[in-house]
Parts: structure tokens; C-alpha cells; sequence
């Protein structure tokens, strides 16, 4: 993926930080990778590609939704099993030792010099990193991309698309209410997850606690496996954003490039 990417650190990817649009792409599972001092966590190849360790193709669309819409991007760039940026330190998944069905047996014992650790060296520069992202433009709107899995502890999820908010529910509520315009797909609001299951963090801290726009979408993985159906979700998701900055009367540029 560093091809696709201006910058590579240790803890965010970032591209087109120079971008024309108010919109702030965050892709906080973007990343697989768990670095080699972390002897993988002590868990299998199988767990380290499923979407245990990552959001598949939450990245891909991430990049692409960038490009149509001139829009900076920041991506996690490792593996949330390591640290999930979108948790706080105290949250008890942010290094979690079971996720799913899968026992994570590096995290099981940390101890609170390893766990600072990893703050200070994923979560802290990240977080850094967003917030700078967002000072760049005026009135930034943050917009969030996740995947999840189509099947949850063995029950499958019908919803495909979740559009999710926190307090703020401003730019979901018009998103919901010209979803029909853009997609077939079964669109819900907090669905798969809801600010009740802990995952509004990085809405919080970056989009309502400045008084921001803010948005979180969840794709269900499957939706976006092949190039095809990432380039297409992308150009949805694109040509949906910008209708609904233009109902909220959102001023700035964004438009979507062809
Ligand atoms: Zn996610």
C-alpha cells in the first residue's frame, strides 16, 4: 500500500494532506500489521488477515473516496490488535485480549509500562496526527470509514451499510435521509454498531468536541473485496457526501472528481 501513500510513519499512513476539499478521511483499521517485536500477538496467519486484525478494504475505498473527492486522508498503519486508534487507553479493547471468537494471547497479561507503551508510541502520534489534519482547513468535516464482517459470532448481518453517529448526528441524519438517492444497499443508522458498543471515539475527540460535521461509515466487508467494487462503493459514498454537504449548505469546496 506505501505506493498509494505520501507519507508512511509508524503509526499513520497520510495522503493528499494538501487536498483542496474540508473533508478529512480517517481509516483507523486500514492496517494488518503487526510489527516483528510483537511476535504476532502469539496469534495464527488465519487471525492476523481476518477482520479480527483490520477492516478489509475499508483503505482501499478510504484512497479512493480521497481522490474523488480531493479530500486528505490519514490511515492507521498498524494492526488494531496492537492498539486500536479508535479507543481510548482506559477502554478494555484498545488492546484487546479476545476479539470475537479469537483469543489474543500477546495481550492477555500487559502490564501497564507495556500498555503506556503502546500509547505513547500508536495511539498518541496518531491522534496528533488527525488533529493536525483537521486544524489545515476551515469548518473540516470528519468522515470515517470502517468495514465489518458480514458474519458476527456466527449470526449474519443483513444491514450493508451503516451510517453512525454519536451526539452529533447532523451530517448522518441528512446522509440517511438521501441514502435512497445513492444506493440499493440496505442502509441503517448505528448499525452494525452504535455509540453504545464504544466505537464514536475518534467522532468524539475530533468532529463533536470542536463542533464539527462528523460521520462514521460502516461497509460490510464482502460489499468491497474486488478493486471493481471498491472503485464503485467509493464513487457512491463520494457523490453521497457531496449531495449531503450541499443540503446542509456547506460552504468550501468539495466536488467530486471524475
Ligand atoms: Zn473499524
Amino acid at each position: 500500500m506505501s505506493g498509494f501513500v505520501d507519507k508512511l510513519e509508524r503509526h499513520a499512513m497520510v495522503k493528499n494532506t494538501n487536498g483542496s476539499s474540508s473533508i478529512v478521511i480517517v481509516c483507523e483499521h486500514a492496517s494488518s500489521d503487526i510489527p516483528a517485536s510483537f511476535n504476532s500477538l502469539g496469534v495464527s496467519k488465519e487471525v492476523r488477515k481476518s477482520h479480527a486484525a483490520w477492516d478489509p478494504g475499508a483503505l482501499a475505498v478510504s484512497i479512493r473516496l480521497s481522490e474523488q473527492l480531493d479530500a486528505a486522508l490519514i490511515a492507521g498503519a498498524v494492526s488494531r490488535l496492537v492498539y486500536d486508534c479508535n479507543r481510548p487507553p482506559d477502554a478494555p479493547d484498545a488492546m484487546p485480549s479476545k476479539s470475537e471468537i479469537f483469543d489474543i494471547p500477546g495481550n492477555a497479561h500487559l502490564s501497564q509500562s507495556e500498555r503506556d507503551s503502546r500509547v505513547k508510541t500508536f495511539y498518541r502520534p496518531f491522534q496528533l496526527a488527525v488533529r493536525r489534519l483537521m486544524e489545515r482547513v476551515n469548518d473540516p468535516i470528519l468522515v470515517t470509514v470502517h468495514s465489518f464482517t458480514p458474519v458476527y459470532h456466527g449470526k449474519k448481518r443483513s444491514v450493508e451499510i451503516g451510517i453512525l453517529h454519536d451526539k452529533d448526528a447532523r451530517f448522518a441524519d441528512a446522509m440517511l435521509e438521501t441514502a435512497n438517492d445513492h444506493t440499493n444497499a440496505i442502509v441503517r443508522r448505528n448499525k452494525p454498531y452504535g455509540p453504545e458498543d464504544g466505537v464514536t471515539h475518534t467522532l468524539k475527540e475530533h468532529g463533536i468536541n470542536g463542533g464539527y460535521y462528523n460521520v462514521m461509515l460502516e461497509i460490510r466487508n464482502d460489499l468491497i473485496k474486488t478493486t471493481q467494487q471498491q472503485d464503485s462503493m467509493a464513487k457512491v459514498i463520494a457523490g453521497w457526501i457531496v449531495d449531503t454537504c450541499m443540503a446542509l449548505k456547506v460552504s468550501g469546496s468539495i466536488q467530486c472528481q471524475e
